[in-house]
């Protein structure tokens, strides 16, 4: 059995992974150990300007860029850069050449203000911002030097014919430092090291053998600054020879147009956009999607009644979730694909090297298979530390290196975890425990609500009562009641919704998550 009573650890059924022995490996160095075997392939491909990188001309990429910003700009080991751009294929390409000298690599979302992107560069301290034209205005006012990611090839051209140190990287060197998303509180540095982010990329990919190596084509339309876009998906299958198509943005036609004419493979996304291929099931005709073996979702919870809606507007293809955060170097668990595949609502088996508990919320004892508590994980992939944190790291990881992740979840017997909600979302009704994950599934399955978000409404007798927050299908005449109703038929009744508003569209991160905090503070003002 995967779980063991005696420690209360349940271990990962998948065979071990093996990281690389030389202490000198980077993620550079390991991204390319392969490359012979497919240096012509394509590996980055711009669905926009239908621009390819091959494997080979992306390692010359990455390592010109790297001269240039140690001729020009002195980067070397331990020193912090900071990206700021739309995905593109040029991100991974300043991603890895930052990594490659021994620098490290900060991201942060292009959409934030000037304010939010000064909390972060006080607290990360860049040498040097790469950015975009359009954002350079963000970024004018730090008094630090600026790079144009799209037109770097004049430092290049400078930097040319002129010798500079070659640095020496450890695999226990930090490559980047993510700021986590910043739903549960001030975000923070999540400093991850070259050997983790390795670790993430063979865990994510251990169960991939039977694909053709080479021959499998994904599409990211996630952000590249978070972890899920950059690492659990461009590094982890980049390192395997596959080819992936970088969205600047989601675009449901264009991401479609895409997964025709590159023949996608797998799609590896975040809620929203399973929810909008299942709410436009049309649109999604309009296109051969036969291509495509897999579906996969991550970042937040997606529930069974999706992934179902989902398998069938795309008959041949798998519908899977993994389960990580930026915490745990992106990945935790996955569904195994190999192993008869079952659409469970479930976020897939631990990936190898990946111990966890569940931990009884009031008793901390660790609880056996099916029984609901706070998910702790252990693994090769964990983040060293918050970045200057010494007291959040040491309530985030334990003496024992566990990492309690303030999730909710339970194993099946078969060593399936299913991720409920955050622990802090939770809603309590007269004292029991209402996830808003699940009643938002279960909104968005009738066929007249595109979007829902539920959260906690104040109430003298009861504490707190969920109300959801619901986006309807243009010409819909449905009211509260019948979504009230619609719930009541399906769930015990302290889940019930006792109070529905209708909005526009329902706020949320660019990783996928709903900013619930935002609907609740709506409220508070209200009141
Ligand atoms: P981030 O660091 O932004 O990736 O956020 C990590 C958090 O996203 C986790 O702690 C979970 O709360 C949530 N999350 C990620 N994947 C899933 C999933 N498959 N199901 C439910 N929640 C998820």
């Amino acid at each position: 059995s995967l779980y063991n009573p005696n420690t209360g650890i349940y271990t990962s059924p998948r065979p071990p992974i093996s990281l690389p022995q030389s202490p000198t490996t980077s993620v550079v160095d390991f991204l390319f150990r392969n490359l012979s075997a497919y240096s012509d392939r394509p590996a980055l491909i711009d669905p926009h300007s239908h621009e390819i990188f091959t494997f080979s001309q992306l390692k010359r990429k990455i390592s010109d860029f790297a001269h240039a910003l140690q001729y020009t700009y002195n980067i070397s080991n331990g020193d912090v850069v900071l990206i700021l751009s739309p995905n593109s294929i040029l991100f991974p390409v300043a991603f890895l050449a930052v990594a490659s000298i021994g620098a490290i690599v900060t991201t942060a979302n292009p959409l934030y203000t000037v304010q939010e992107l000064s909390h972060q560069i006080s607290d990360s301290k860049p040498k040097l911002i790469i950015t975009v034209d359009q954002l350079l205005s963000k970024v004018n006012g730090f008094n630090l030097p600026i790079v144009d990611l799209e037109n770097y090839s004049d430092l290049v051209a400078k930097s040319r014919g002129h010798a500079v140190l070659s640095p020496s990287v450890s695999q226990y060197d930090v490559a980047a430092i993510l700021y986590s998303s910043g739903t549960t509180g001030l975000s923070k540095g999540v400093v991850l090291t070259h050997r983790s982010i390795i670790a993430t990329a063979l865990m994510v990919t251990s169960d991939q053998e039977f694909y053709k190596e080479g021959k499998s084509v994904f599409l990211c339309v996630v952000p590249l600054f978070h972890i899920m876009g950059l690492i659990t998906f461009t590094y982890s299958q980049l390192q395997r020879g596959n080819a992936m198509v970088v969205m600047s943005r989601f675009d449901l036609e264009q991401a479609l147009d895409a997964i025709e004419r590159y023949k996608v493979t797998h799609l590896y996304t975040a809620p929203p956009v399973v929810v909008a291929l299942v709410k436009q099931p049309a649109v999604v005709r309009r296109y051969d999607t036969s291509s495509l073996k897999e579906i996969g979702s991550g970042a937040a919870p997606l529930s069974k009644d999706t992934m179902d809606e989902c398998a069938k507007v795309f008959p041949q293809t798998k519908i899977l979730q993994g389960y990580g955060m930026t915490e745990t170097g992106g990945i935790i668990s996955i569904e195994n694909t190999r192993a008869g595949f079952l659409n469970s609502g479930s976020s897939g088996v631990l990936c190898p090297g990946t111990e966890s508990k569940i931990i009884h919320i009031e008793t901390s004892k660790p609880l056996p298979p099916n029984q609901l508590g706070e998910i702790w994980v252990r693994g090769p992939n964990l983040m060293q530390e918050y970045f200057h944190n010494k007291e959040a790291t040491e309530q985030t990881i334990d003496k024992q290196g566990w990492l309690h992740t303030g999730d909710l979840g339970y194993f099946d017997e078969g060593g399936r975890i299913y991720v409920v909600d955050r622990l802090k979302e939770l809603i309590k009704f007269k004292g029991y425990q209402v996830a808003p994950a699940e009643l938002e599934g279960l909104l968005v399955s009738h066929p007249e609500i595109m979007d829902a978000a539920v959260i906690p409404y104040p109430d003298e007798e009861a504490g707190e009562i969920p109300m959801a927050y619901v986006v309807i299908k243009h010409g819909s005449r449905i009211n509260g009641e019948e979504v009230q109703n619609f719930i009541a038929k399906q769930v015990a009744p302290f889940k019930r919704i006792r109070k529905v508003a209708f909005i526009d569209v329902i706020p949320k991160a660019a990783s996928g998550k709903i900013l619930r905090r935002e609907l609740r503070q709506k409220i508070q003002s209200k009141l």
